[in-house]
């Protein structure tokens, strides 16, 4: 967090790994005054930065992903040969303190977050903290939301709208793709319109994105009880409860639940007091072992059932497949899957909200590779459900992971529950559509 109390800028950075945000910052609240803040919970890299150029004195956050930071590195190293960057470890370029040089390089808080907006390869939405504002800068193709919230006497802005409601905000206004706004005492003021196209992730409403958040109109978990409903009609298995794995499948099946008549039931209980985010951990196993002990079972609703599990997705399938042979442990009599979308074959290029995930541990892509004995040239018939191709890749996963049957979200019904138009949402994990 980054506070400016009307001098110059407190600034407070934790790892919250293993702890709550709240926690790491608590005793320091009482020492930070001001009335302008920003910040942000990044994965890769510690900001937000205290940055002071011919511009004046500000901070930056942003969250996205820049996939040409060495290109841009290089142009600038040539264009000022007496700049410098500060190496974070192994190496590596603090990617928000490139972007904070690109901004310097131009004669204005505006150009240069415009020259950003053209530069990066990726996405980048930025957050500008200046004596006289905070810029608020949408990545590009809007790939993650930037809305605005409104009280009797101030403004905030945030990627998850969730955060308004317990702190008195109510929604006021959403950032098109690449537009930048200033907001003041006085108000917003827009800095740049929105640009034309957008494609805006659709994996922040099927997984990423909290319940409470609403992007473009769709709220997320409104988003998932459409979308369990969209598979469930698609579906006919005898069951005798619908569940959903904790937390992000739980919206999918509550809609499968209702839609189907099912009960919906939790044979597995989440259990998360002593343990850390599973998200986080950028260490696999360490991932694992986090999420298989959360997830406890209720043996009395497991045994003799026939049980239907709702997951936000299958990437590598190593969790999944963790849960299910516990519950085959309890005596489950069937379980079966049905991912809340299709089989991941891409790996994201646009965010970094999954950085430690490799393509080639995805568990389609493997299916893929044992089934044709190398990397296909096309992957493009594993994306068509009415290819013999995908059916094949879906009984390959199903009879590795020992599932009773497998089905995943078709994308058109996905897009469909999102509601905003298959033009304006990011489609590319699943079918290389960006
Ligand atoms: S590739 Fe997938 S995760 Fe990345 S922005 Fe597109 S939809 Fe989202």
């Amino acid at each position: 967090m980054a506070i400016w109390n009307g001098k110059s800028f407190n600034r407070a950075i934790h790892n919250i790994e293993n702890t709550q945000f709240r926690a790491k910052f608590e005793s320091e609240l009482p020492k930070i005054k001001g009335n302008m803040g920003i910040g942000c919970i990044s994965d890769t890299e510690p900001q937000p930065l205290t940055v002071r150029s011919h511009l004046g004195q500000y901070t930056i956050s942003t969250v996205g992903r820049i996939n040409n930071l060495a290109q841009i590195t290089e142009q600038a190293f040539a264009k000022h040969q007496n700049i410098h960057l500060l190496e974070i470890n192994k190496g590596l370029i603090n990617p928000t303190e490139l972007v904070s040089v690109i901004i310097d390089q131009e004669d204005s808080f505006k150009d240069g977050l415009l020259k950003a907006q053209e530069l990066i390869e990726g996405s980048c939405s930025i957050l500008l903290l200046t004596p006289q504002g905070i810029y608020a800068s949408r990545d590009r193709y809007g790939r993650t939301p930037l809305i605005i919230g409104k009280k009797k006497d101030s403004f905030c802005v945030s990627l998850e709208s969730c955060a308004f409601a317990n702190l008195g905000f109510k929604y006021d206004y959403e950032l098109g793709p690449g537009e930048i706004v200033l907001l003041t005492a006085e108000g917003i003021e827009r800095i740049a319109p929105p640009r034309d196209k957008m494609r805006i992730c659709a994996f922040l409403w099927v997984y990423y994105g909290y319940p409470s958040s609403t992007y473009e109109g769709m709220n997320v978990e409104i988003m998932r009880n459409r979308n369990g409903a969209a598979m469930a009609r698609n579906d006919n298995e005898d069951l005798d409860i619908v569940s959903g794995i904790p937390d992000s499948g739980v919206g999918h099946a509550i809609g499968y639940s209702n839609e189907s008549r099912i009960p919906y039931g939790r044979p597995f209980i989440k259990y998360t007091p002593t343990w850390a985010r599973s998200f986080m951990p950028q260490n696999q196993s360490i991932r694992n072992l986090v999420a298989r002990m959360k997830l406890m079972p209720i043996p009395d609703l497991v045994s003799g059932k026939r049980l239907l599990f709702c997951d936000d997705s299958i990437v590598r399938g190593t969790q999944l497949r963790e849960s299910v042979d516990l519950l085959y442990k309890c005596n489950a009599r069937e379980v079966h899957i049905r991912s809340a979308c299709p089989p991941i074959i891409h790996g994201c290029k646009y965010l970094n909200f999954s950085t430690s995930r490799s393509e080639m541990e995805l568990a389609a892509r493997n299916a893929i590779i044992e089934l044709e004995g190398k990397e296909p040239e096309s992957l493009d018939e594993y994306c068509d459900p009415a290819n013999e191709k995908y059916t094949q890749m879906v009984k390959q996963i199903s009879s590795k992971f020992s599932f009773s049957s497998l089905k995943f979200q078709n994308i058109h019904d996905m897009v469909e529950a999102i509601g905003i138009g298959s033009d304006k949402v990011c489609t590319y994990c699943w079918n290389g559509k960006g």
